[in-house]
């Protein structure tokens, strides 16, 4: 538990796709780690995949990376994996009481936009040089928000760090779709690392479920992205923010993959033993959990076991619990209309700057996985 399993840090696609069929396929841990059956695929016709552990009556769902730039979030899922099926003590703990589902990559084509421009730049670095420009990134970062905190606009400083290229993507239709997105958008190749939205310019977690017409109007608002990103519109297909036309939008796939594999497991499980009792999805800024449930919505025992597991899961990590005034987000749907299952959302790594700011001090992210584990393991065995 107290340690990092995996070795490298910069991770392709590739990678994360080659440890898991790894996992699956090496007979030591070979009835630990499942792969359930995909029957969703992304626009560019990535497969949307998702794994289990254990056979317990509890079950409990752990996604990563709504958000393509969101790169450490897999990485984190990952090593929660490991960590599960490399501990016999652990995972006979857990295994019997509990089943884990989980989602890696939640937007796989977000994942190789963003990822491919940072493997690129330190594919060949070792664990200092990778902490060292991620540094630099990070200081530009911040600096940029900075700026654009006093109505300034200007050409963004982290843009400069990375090399970047369309053709870095290994996919002939999505280079296509995201030159598109870049030119209507007036950007060009150096906000690829930043790209959170899914090949067609939909972000996922933007797709709201339950109050589409509210974000519509909210994103109308804003027009373009904030601080630092207030070049990149959200009114269009785009990088980041864009929801899409409509609710469950069948150009954003990963939403509707999300939306049917969470609802079979709240009502397809057999009632008389089976139960979901949380869903824990990761994302990358500032070491913050949103948790709270709509109070004109949810019921009064689910608040109180959301404040509960908040709770825990902050006096594990020392993030700070945010109650957010605007609840329009597809997690906020989750977790305020499926009774009694514990639905938070963490933003992991106090430091922000995706997608390699957060690696700017590897021994302290790497201390936060080890605690966001334990909460995770805290939570489920306390509510
Ligand atoms: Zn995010």
């Amino acid at each position: 538990m107290d340690k990092i399993y995996l070795k490298k840090i910069i991770l392709s696609y590739n990678d994360i796709c080659n440890l898991l069929t790894e996992l699956l396929n090496n007979k030591k841990f070979h009835n630990r780690l499942k792969k359930e059956n995909t029957t969703c695929y992304t626009n560019f016709k990535y497969p949307l995949n998702s794994y289990c552990i254990g056979n317990g009556e509890k079950h409990v769902v752990i996604f990563s990376n709504t958000h393509g730039c969101e790169i450490i979030t897999p990485f984190f899922v990952l090593e929660f994996i490991l960590t599960l099926i490399l501990n016999d003590e652990i995972y006979c703990n857990f295994s019997k009481k509990y089943t884990f589902h989980f989602i890696p990559l939640l937007n796989p084509e977000g994942y190789i936009i963003s990822s491919s421009q940072v493997y690129y730049n330190l594919k060949n670095f070792d664990k200092k040089s990778i902490q060292k420009i991620s540094k630099i990134y990070l200081d530009s970062y911040n600096l940029d928000d900075k700026i654009a905190s006093k109505n300034i606009k200007k050409e963004k400083l982290y843009k400069s760090i990375l090399a970047t290229s369309c053709n870095l993507i290994e996919n002939k239709n999505m280079i296509y779709s995201v030159n598109k997105i870049l030119k209507n958008c007036n950007l060009n190749s150096s906000i690829l690392p930043v790209w959170s939205a899914n090949g067609v310019g939909i972000d996922p977690n933007s797709n709201s479920i339950h109050k589409f017409p509210e974000m519509i109007d909210l994103r109308k608002k804003w027009k373009y992205s904030k601080l630092r990103y207030n070049d990149i519109p959200v009114t269009i297909p785009s990088p980041m923010s864009y929801p899409g036309k409509k609710s469950l939008d069948p150009l954003c796939p990963e939403n509707i993959f999300l939306y049917k594999y969470i609802n079979n497991l709240y009502f397809n499980l057999p009632k008389f033993n089976q139960k979901l009792i949380a869903i824990f999805s990761y994302h990358s800024t500032g070491g913050e959990i949103y948790g709270y449930p709509d109070k004109c919505i949810a019921s009064k025992n689910n608040i109180e076991l959301h404040n509960k597991a908040i709770d825990i899961y902050s006096k594990k990590t020392n993030y700070t619990p945010i109650d957010e005034n605007l609840k329009y987000g597809v997690m906020d749907f989750y977790r305020a209309y499926l009774n009694n299952v514990v639905s938070l959302t963490i933003e992991l790594s106090k430091l922000n700057g995706n997608p390699i700011g957060p690696f700017a001090n590897l021994d302290s992210l790497f201390e936060e996985f080890i605690n966001n584990k334990k909460a995770i393991l805290s939570v489920i065995s306390n509510i």
